[in-house]
């Protein structure tokens, strides 16, 4: 059964420290495979699920932020490490919270494949999503 669309999306950091809420249904569901996403979590990609900035906040402890570049603002628990959003001054009307990091990833499958020119050579998924070499609206 799925769940109804103003369900409260809970999700939150490996150790507990830093929680989050959401609700509305999400914008976009994408796995990026863009360098920096890379880095930042240390992982060969990246699956974020984009809601209203509006709908979300942040319910247990407070992340720490990093400016990754100077338009986005990553955040990430303090204490364990994993990465928990992404916003860019020039989408303000979007909030991207890290896939993996939601109490119910498997509810939010990708629809794409982002940033292709970065992705690494050993990476193979054979989901047949569509892929794109940078952002859909890049292109
Ligand atoms: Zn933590
Ligand atoms: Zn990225």
């Amino acid at each position: 059964m799925s769940e109804p669309i103003d369900a409260v999306i809970e999700g939150g950091c490996l150790c507990g420290a830093v929680r989050y809420r959401v609700t509305g249904e999400p914008k976009y569901r994408v796995m990026c495979h863009c360098e920096s996403c890379r880095r930042a979590a240390g992982s060969p990609v990246v699956a974020w699920v984009t809601f209203e900035p509006a709908n979300f906040a942040f319910t247990k402890g407070q992340p720490v932020s990093y400016r990754s570049s100077p338009p986005v603002t990553r955040t990430f628990c303090g204490t364990c490490g994993t990465p928990l959003t992404y916003v860019r001054v020039d989408r303000p009307d979007d909030v991207d919270l890290t896939t993996a990091s939601l109490d119910r990833p498997g509810d939010f499958p990708p629809v794409a494949h982002l940033w292709m020119e970065d992705a690494l050579p050993w990476v193979r998924f054979g989901d047949e999503l569509p892929v794109f070499q940078r952002s859909p609206s890049a292109e």
